[in-house]
């Protein structure tokens, strides 16, 4: 047997092996297998992907002159439309920062940042549980990295103590919101370990918490006041935005740098000016989506209620809500019966997440009505009490 289908069989061994999903989205409902159900695996947590008078005005007000739904080259030849300009200009305004630059993906930027401006006399200290992208970014650099333990600060400090010395610059990277635990980062002791030290850099990848927290939908150092203490400050548009690509908050001095080195940026065509005119306009009604906002974390408290005291250690303070069931083949066969019931939820499985945390991630989005949510919670209730 040739090793590819092996690997698969073993994959599917293990209730590992993924399938491409064939299904339908309307409004906050996923259609599967002629099933409607109400979709919680989604990143749209502001439910405005499918926000018809949204894409209406948008449609209304735009320019055909203007509208391209390709840029046909990449950003330092002839991608760099004036839509780019406008769109960091705001970004960075809503910041109060110096700098803003759009990126294709939170993909390519954390794929592309780290290897830009790091080299052998950097050190990354990473958490344990970045997202893959920021894990591959950091495959691609010179720099020696070391993951702390998940949010442990002691350790942080204890690595950061050791090495500040031998090292030019200290890259301390990790996320506001993280994906699959729905729990969040210390910002504050972040910037405090920070002020101590003339060589750190904070890098911090906020796409769970851009359009969500803060008075402003900025994130989670909007809410904590502390934008201006974070070097390398990343968002994404694909999720609460409902658009695509990603931006880093940064001085003027760095966007100047990571134009000339970073190669994610460079050697990629420019995203569609289209899709940077429905990213600003989203951008500027983001900002005054507080209620939205605060409905959102009001039905996250109910389901956090429930599935909090059921996951050991893992304490979601968030809208991403994982349910833990441990091995895959239980995790796959609680989604089956979540979905009978109505509910899109789906299993994840290491290598996405630790061996034997196998769960379903449940990811609330603003459009739930409180009645839906009511009704999931009775019936993940329903499920937890025959486990
Ligand atoms: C989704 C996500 C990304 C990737 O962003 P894309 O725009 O989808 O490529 C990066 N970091 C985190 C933490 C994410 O959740």
């Amino acid at each position: 047997m040739n090793s590819f289908s092996s690997q698969l069989q073993q994959l599917s061994l293990q209730g590992n092996l993924r399938h491409l999903p064939e299904m339908e989205s309307h409004g906050t409902y996923a259609i599967r297998n002629g099933r409607k159900m109400l979709n919680l695996s989604s990143n749209d947590y502001l439910g405005l992907a499918d926000d018809i008078a949204l894409k209406e005005e948008f449609l209304q007000n735009l320019n055909l002159q203007e509208c391209r739904f390709s840029s046909t080259s990449s950003r330092l030849l002839t991608g760099n439309f004036p839509i780019y300009a406008r769109l960091e200009k705001r970004l960075a305004e809503l910041y109060g920062a110096e700098s803003a630059l759009v990126f294709n993906s939170g993909y390519h930027t954390n794929s592309g940042i780290l290897p830009a401006v790091t080299d052998n006399r950097s050190l990354i200290l990473a958490d344990k549980l970045v997202h893959a992208s920021i894990v591959d970014g950091i495959g691609l650099c010179k720099a020696r990295c070391i993951r702390f333990r998940h949010n442990n600060y002691e350790q942080l400090e204890r690595l950061v103590a050791e090495s500040a010395s031998q090292y030019d610059k200290i890259f301390i990277v990790t996320e506001s919101i993280f994906s699959m635990d729905g729990d969040e980062s210390d910002l504050q002791r972040l910037v405090e370990l920070k002020r101590k030290y003339d060589n750190i850099f904070l890098y911090l990848d906020e796409a769970h918490a851009f359009g969500v927290r803060g008075v402003q939908g900025l994130g989670c150092a909007e809410e904590q006041g502390l934008i201006g203490e974070i070097d390398f400050l990343v968002g994404t548009f694909g999720k609460a935005a409902a658009s695509v690509g990603a931006f880093v908050i940064c001085t003027e001095e760095i966007k100047q740098y990571l134009v000339n080195k970073m190669r994610t940026l460079i050697f990629t065509t420019a995203l569609p000016p289209i899709n940077l005119a429905w990213t600003l306009f989203i951008v500027n009604k983001l900002c005054r989506m507080q209620s939205r906002r605060e409905h959102l974390e009001t039905i996250s408290r109910k389901v956090r209620d429930v599935l909090n005291p059921l996951n050991g250690s893992i304490l979601s303070n968030s809208h991403i809500i994982p349910y833990v069931l441990g091995d895959s083949e239980r995790a796959i066969h609680t989604a089956e019966q979540l979905q009978r019931e109505g509910f899109y939820l789906l299993p994840v499985r290491p290598p996405t997440v630790p061996q034997g945390t196998s769960r379903l991630r449940i990811s609330l989005n603003a459009g739930c009505t409180d009645t839906e949510v009511e009704n999931l919670v009775r019936a993940l209730q329903n499920c937890s009490s025959k486990l």
